[in-house]
């Protein structure tokens, strides 16, 4: 069986450790294994990705835009090779892996223009003789860990913007799906990036951990769950570090009475049951205000049975399977669940359609045979205090809850812990102007489901959904990955001044 080894130092680095397992979700089978790092393992991808961060960080601003085109043109034109291997390992389907890889590429697209990201700021005489200026200096080496459900795009949120500002990366992805960030490791290769400067190290919370505390690692980008991202946070900044630590959500869709109803329902069918549920920025929660409620709940059922269920690289596949056995059951037990809470179950997805488990796959002895498939779920009546709403499902579970006026939809997503991702459907622009001032959530959709802030603006949800006061990509990436230095100077005068001890003031 294949072993999935390291990135470390410009080559492919066989670990020694232990390993887990990697499946195909649309088989159930497990097809390799991915090594996971050992504390050796960790310094050593330090050691080298300390020795290239000196030279690195002095590399002309022109050579970092240069290879930042030219890993541009790598990703564009491999762009099939990664979705194929986001599809085999996540599982989701081929169109919506190439939709994370172009949404990846804006990343280093937006890098390319790094010379004039860094420019700097400058006040020429700011006191009589003296200049000052302010530049924007690499922090050293930095690591990124990543979340199973995006495995390219989430690593270039992080890897193309740190790299640009002249720091050395390590890449720790999920051990779930690792294949696609060596691919990454080795277009930049390909571009002419240095030995060292991107390094990929597989494994799982001991890897993380021994980042996290390497006092040679200067800043942590992480992206994952709620739990991970608080600790991962607490412990990096108690360890002196930088850390931007973005977690899980549970994204409301308010829908008002004036919406447009056939929008709005194939909106929720789409960013909730999209890539299986298991985005940050999902549908898990549609509100809906006052007379729309039975309407939208009937149409969002009736589309149910179009969404076309299956493997993620046949074509006419629209979902594909969750990410493990494990994750399948526990999204399952959300909807058993349910109707004992006092919910009603519309559709009940927790089997998938029998025409998904080709016979073909189906393996000696059962277990997961056939795939880690679920149909799409639609669970009305919900309330908070029930566990299908107070939990992050990620999964195809699509929960209503009825409000009877906006007022009661805006509080109740605000009471939400988490803050990422809120959509608003309506057509009367006063409400929507209100809505963005009224709501707690880091990114607002008016009429837009999933709303991705493209790579010129920065991502990143409010309370449980980000730790820090970083959000992720585009300016304030820039930010993170740099620290400012300000430089007073003051060039001899033709005529030198007088001795004066008093405090320097500005004249
Ligand atoms: P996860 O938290 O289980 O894992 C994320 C990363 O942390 C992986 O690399 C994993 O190896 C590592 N990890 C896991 N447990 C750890 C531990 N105890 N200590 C240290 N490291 C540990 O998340 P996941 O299941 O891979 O991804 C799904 C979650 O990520 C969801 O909660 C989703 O909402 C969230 N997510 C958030 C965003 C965002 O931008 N806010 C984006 C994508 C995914």
């Amino acid at each position: 069986m294949e072993t999935i080894g390291h990135w470390i130092g410009g080559k492919p680095v066989t670990g020694g450790g232990r390993v887990s397992p990697v499946y195909n979700p649309a088989t159930g089978r497990r097809t390799a294994e991915v090594t996971l790092a050992t504390e050796a393992e960790v310094a050593d991808a330090v050691r080298v990705a300390s020795a290239a961060a000196t030279d690195w960080s002095r590399t002309s601003l022109a050579r970092r835009a240069g290879l930042m085109f030219r890993l541009r043109e790598l990703v564009s034109g491999h762009q099939s090779e990664l979705a194929a291997l986001i599809t085999r390992e996540h599982g989701k389907v081929r169109s919506d892996a190439l939709g994370e890889v172009a949404r990846g590429l804006e990343c280093v697209e937006f890098a390319c223009a790094i010379p004039t990201l860094l420019r700097g700021e400058y006040s020429a005489e700011a006191s009589r003789g003296i200049d000052v200026h302010t530049v924007a200096r690499p922090l050293g080496v930095v690591a990124g860990i990543t979340p199973f459900n995006f495995p390219v795009m989430v690593p270039l949120w992080m890897l193309a913007n740190a790299v640009a500002c002249g720091n050395t990366f390590i890449l720790k992805p999920s051990e779930k799906d690792p294949s696609a960030s060596l691919l990454l490791a080795e277009l930049v290769a390909r571009a002419g990036f240095p030995e060292g400067v991107v390094n990929v190290l597989q494994g799982d919370a001991s890897a993380v951990t021994g980042l996290v505390e390497h006092p040679d690692v200067a800043a942590v980008s992480f992206v994952g769950s709620t739990p991970v991202a608080r600790h991962i946070y607490e412990t990096g900044t108690r360890a002196g570090k930088r850390v931007q630590a973005l977690g899980g959500a549970k994204n409301h869709m308010v829908v008002l009475p004036d919406a447009d109803l056939g929008a709005a329902a194939n909106a929720a069918i789409n960013a909730g049951y999209g890539s299986a549920g298991e985005r940050c920025m999902a549908i898990s929660v549609v509100v809906a205000v006052g007379s729309v409620a039975d309407p939208l709940v009937d149409a969002i059922a009736a589309r149910i049975p179009d969404v076309v269920i299956g493997p993620g690289d046949q074509q006419t596949s629209m979902m594909g399977p969750l990410i493990t056995a494990e994750h399948r059951d526990r999204v399952r037990s959300y909807v058993a669940g349910a109707a004992g809470e006092g919910a009603t179950v519309v559709v009940d997805g927790s089997r998938p359609p029998a025409a998904v488990v080709a016979p073909a796959v189906v393996a000696p002895g059962g277990g997961d045979a056939g795939g880690f498939f679920l149909g799409c779920s639609l669970v009305d009546r919900v309330r908070p205090g029930m566990r299908v709403y107070d939990d992050e499902i990620f999964g195809p579970v699509l929960a209503v809850v009825r409000v009877d006026t906006y007022d009661e939809a805006v509080a109740l997503v605000n009471a939400n812990p988490y803050g990422n991702g809120v959509a608003l459907f309506t057509r009367d622009g006063g409400a929507a102007r209100q809505f963005q001032r009224d709501i707690q959530v880091g990114m607002v959709g008016i009429n837009v489901a999933i709303p991705v802030p493209v790579a010129w603006h920065s991502f990143g949800g409010w309370k449980a959904s980000l730790f820090g006061d970083s959000p992720i990509y585009g300016p304030e990436g820039i930010r993170f990955y740099t620290r400012p230095q300000v430089v007073t100077s003051r060039w001899p005068d033709p005529t030198p001044e007088a001795i004066d001890l008093g405090f320097p003031m500005n004249r």
